[in-house]
């Protein structure tokens, strides 16, 4: 077996390294016999030759490895979703009461936003005494109950991620297929679940920006996935606009909310049948699209989606009468629309801009220490291809307990909508299955 220097010249040179060199190199950095600046070295020479499809695989299990690893095979299949995140995408909400209620175990451990993207748990976090800090027992007792739990990833959970993640950061060797799949494919699998569908983002509100960097990023997730004997499919999604109408935390849970009650957009809910019929296909191998389709319109047209979401949120701390009535979740104090310069067409919605715009008002935290107004977001009143006439709100803008960071706020959130004469035939909503 090579020493960890040796492995890092291989790997300098271009080598491929075996799984147990790996292995050894990530146990070393959780340890601490693997210096930072080793790991580092690791980082930008796997950044510079590229990793392997074996050899990304072999740092996806040795990272899922190097903490607690969640056993829930007394309700296999267990079906999971993840995102590599947007503006407006409260898919989560829906979708794990919308699968349960079809008839799938849903188990699904989120993270916090990352850059201008907002994190599921601050949106489940609305929900009035919502807990995500559960244990496995915990997750157990409410898979058991319900058929479905949203938890959050722990410090227990791929502890190596947290360091490589926490040098990748500083070091530039953030941006390589084979560390972001690793990164977020060994707490993924941490947990326990059997089958896992991609929704890759793609479009200006994503990080990644065109279809071909997403179709990359999302083959790694699913291939990376199935070499670790898990079931995997995907699809690219759209997130060249806010997804749905609602961008901030309670008012997302509030617009998932009506989603599940058969009220809300139809892209949060055509997404959303588009990636359960992957879950229940995951759950039950021989189902047929058309009728894992249907299960899941009835689960909405029955009422049962949103009943299983009451019991959801009762199981895990919260008060289950915001679905009944979802004036319970926190209500913005200030209501101020971002009026529409002149008429014309909506053209393009500057969406990563109205990320970073959504932070400043509160609704997500720039640094680890910072605190959400969960009232704070923007209503999305008009979107590509939508005509508008001078004066029309484009936008309300959704303050919460804070006031506005700075005089204007609504006229930035203006600007960050396109409008010119020509009509735009708005881009399709679900662009590729993976
Ligand atoms: N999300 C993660 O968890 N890790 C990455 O590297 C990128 C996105």
């Amino acid at each position: 077996m090579k020493t960890i220097y040796e492995i890092l010249r291989a790997k300098r040179d271009g080598q491929e390294l075996a799984s147990e060199e790996i292995a050894a190199l990530v146990s070393g950095v959780v340890s601490g016999d693997v210096a930072d600046y080793q790991a580092a070295a690791f980082l930008m020479a796997a950044v510079i030759n590229g990793l392997s499809t074996a050899e990304a695989a072999a740092l996806t299990e040795a990272m899922r490895d190097s903490g607690e690893i969640w056993d829930l095979s007394e309700f296999a299949p267990v079906v999971d979703k993840h995102s590599t995140g947007g503006v407006g995408d409260k898919v989560t909400l829906v979708l794990a009461p919308l699968v349960a209620a079809a008839g799938a175990r849903v188990a699904m451990m989120s993270g916090r936003g990352l850059g201008h993207t907002g994190g599921t748990l601050d949106k489940l976090a609305a929900i009035p005494g919502f807990r995500t800090d559960l244990d496995l027992p915990r997750v157990r007792e409410t898979l058991r109950k319900v058929g479905a739990a949203l938890f959050a990833q722990t410090d227990a959970v791929a502890p190596a991620d947290r360091i490589l993640y926490a040098l990748r950061d500083v070091t530039g060797t953030v941006e390589s297929l084979a560390l972001i799949t690793a990164s977020i494919l060994s707490k993924k699998l941490a947990s326990g679940t059997n089958g896992i569908v991609f929704d890759v983002k793609t479009g200006n509100g994503a990080f990644m920006k065109t279809v071909e960097e997403s179709r990359a990023l999302g083959y790694s997730l699913v291939q990376t996935t199935r070499a670790a004997g898990r079931q995997a499919t995907g699809w690219i999604t759209d997130m060249s606009r806010p997804l749905g109408r609602a961008v901030g935390n309670a008012l997302e849970a509030e617009e998932a909310i009506r989603v599940l009650r058969g009220e809300g957009p139809e892209r949060v809910r055509e997404v959303s049948v588009a990636l359960g019929v992957e879950m229940l296909g995951f759950a039950d191998p021989d189902l047929l699209e058309v009728a894992a389709r249907q299960k899941l319109e009835d689960a909405f047209s029955s009422g049962k989606a949103a009943r299983v979401f009451e019991k959801l949120i009762e199981a895990q701390g919260g008060d289950p009468r915001v679905v009944e009535d979802p004036s319970r979740l926190p209500q913005p104090k200030q209501r101020i629309p971002a009026r529409a310069p002149h008429s014309g067409v909506v053209r393009s919605i500057s969406t990563e801009q109205m990320g970073f715009l959504s932070i400043d008002i509160g609704c997500g935290r720039r640094r680890r220490e910072d605190t959400i107004d969960p009232a704070a977001g923007f209503l999305v009143e008009k979107t590509v291809g939508d005509r508008v006439e001078e004066g029309e709100p484009l936008a309300i803008l959704c303050l919460g307990e804070r006031p506005a960071p700075r005089p204007g706020v609504e006229r930035e959130l203006a600007a960050l909508f396109e409008i010119g004469p020509e009509p735009v035939t708005p881009s399709a909503l679900l662009i590729e299955r993976l």
